[in-house]
């Protein structure tokens, strides 16, 4: 009988869990604990339109404050998960008070995300004496506050990191007034699962907006430099001069907590098709891998919406036994004004069509496909044909795969 669910990470994807289980009837005890101080908010907004000034911080709520409320939900901010103790199906935070810092549970939802990469050099490219240069990482609203108040006009900006976040950064800098440079030591500029099948669009994107990119570009360091800011030092030998920095080098699943609890293969959180991970216990979001039963191989989620779907599937899952197909991953970006959406498993394509609009134009949207099936969408500002065909992607999906027993 489950009548305390304990869900850790309050955010797209606890949130989503927690709205769910709702919604397919769970009338028990719903606890969700958050390790930061505030609402849950859209992180996809952080490099979006809290850079570009364009949102205050409360624009980017998840949720107003009255629909946690009609959620009954017990919402604990400011309460981070420290250890989880399966044999007695209890969480602890570090809130030393027993009655708030040891909570049992009947099944346990682990939604802790995951944190923005530190670059393997940044720990020792300080020298003693001096102070440590500030590299930005962006993950939270607090960092992407602090970033924001950086990009001032007339600045020079060097985002380290090609990938999405990297050119979403390097986009609302330049449309600050920044001099930006993005730098990555890929051949090309990538777009997640897709690769670099669209680098040399988007260096033409950056270059129509002034920022500089440097790819193939290894960096050995940040030094204070004698001048105000920053070197980049280059394992080429070159340096170039910066006031901000910022890494955008990948994230990592925030689940060291989880360390002597059993529940991690390697370091990893693996989940089965449904979310499953253990006996009671569930993990969804950027925290966890999946098993993609198309593959039999574990996907990290990495994306808003997929996050979305994995905690509305557990949510029904516990709630009324509900089981939910395999999410099909999904992700938008914003780069210069351009709204790119991607859908599918890009992954897997052996060839690329143009299904609508204009190859060497703004506004393209590419059939990805394996064979003579289709297998994803990339859509370059052409949202209405994205969203009809996604829908046809979405028809052909398999059913859901039966459960298995866990331990
Ligand atoms: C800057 C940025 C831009 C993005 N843009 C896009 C985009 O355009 N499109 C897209 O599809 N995706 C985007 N993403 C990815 C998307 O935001 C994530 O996939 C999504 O937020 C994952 O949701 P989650 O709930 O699993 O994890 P998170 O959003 O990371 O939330 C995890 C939560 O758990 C909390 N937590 C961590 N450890 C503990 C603990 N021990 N105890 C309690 N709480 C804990 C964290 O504080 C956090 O609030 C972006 C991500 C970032 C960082």
């Amino acid at each position: 009988m489950i009548e305390r669910i304990v869900v850790v990470g309050a955010s797209t994807a606890g949130l989503a869990t927690v709205e769910s289980l709702r919604e397919a009837g769970f009338r028990g005890e719903v606890v969700l604990l958050g390790a930061e101080h505030r609402d849950p908010y859209r992180r996809p907004a952080l490099s979006k339109q809290i850079l570009l000034g364009t949102w205050e911080p409360d624009q980017a709520r998840l949720v107003e404050a009255s629909t946690l409320r009609a959620l009954e939900v017990d919402f604990r901010p400011g309460h981070r998960a420290v250890r989880i103790d399966r044999r007695s199906r209890t969480v602890q935070t570090d809130h030393h008070a027993i009655e708030t810092g040891i909570i049992g549970y009947d099944a346990v939802v682990i939604a802790t995300g995951a944190s923005a990469r530190r670059p393997s050099w940044a720990s020792y490219s300080a020298e003693a004496n001096r102070p440590a240069p500030a590299i930005h990482l962006l993950r939270t609203l607090d960092d992407a506050l602090r970033i924001a108040g950086q990009l001032v006009r007339g600045r020079r900006v060097t985002v380290l990191g090609t990938g999405i976040l990297g050119s979403e950064i390097a986009a609302a800098a330049s449309a600050r007034g920044a001099r930006v440079s993005l730098v990555g030591r890929g051949a090309g500029l990538s777009l997640g699962a897709v690769g670099l099948r669209f680098s040399d669009r988007l260096r033409a994107l950056h270059a129509a907006h002034g920022v500089e990119v440097r790819t193939g570009a290894e960096v050995e360091a940040v030094r204070p430099s004698d001048g105000p800011g920053y070197d980049v030092l280059f394992a080429d030998g070159t340096r170039s001069g910066s006031d901000v920095v910022i890494a955008a080098v990948g994230a990592e699943p925030a689940v060291a907590w989880l360390a002597g609890s059993g529940l991690l293969t390697d370091g990893s959180l693996l989940a089965d098709s449904h979310g499953r991970v253990a006996d009671r216990v569930f993990a969804v979001g950027d925290a966890t891998s999946w098993l993609d039963p198309a593959t039999g191989t574990h996907r990290p989620c990495g994306h808003q919406l997929t996050a979305m779907e994995q905690g509305r599937s557990v949510g029904r899952l516990l709630a009324a036994g509900h089981l939910s197909p395999y999410p099909i991953p999904f992700f938008w970006a914003e780069i210069h004004g351009a709204r790119i959406q991607a859908s599918g498993r890009l992954d897997i394509a052996d060839s690329v069509e143009l299904l609508a609009g204009d190859h060497d134009s703004d506004q393209a949207l590419f059939e990805f496909r394996t064979g003579d099936r289709t297998c994803g969408l990339v859509a370059w500002n052409m949202p209405k044909p994205f969203r009809t065909h996604r829908a046809a992607l979405l028809a052909e999906r398999s059913p859901p795969t039966p459960l298995l027993e866990t331990s």
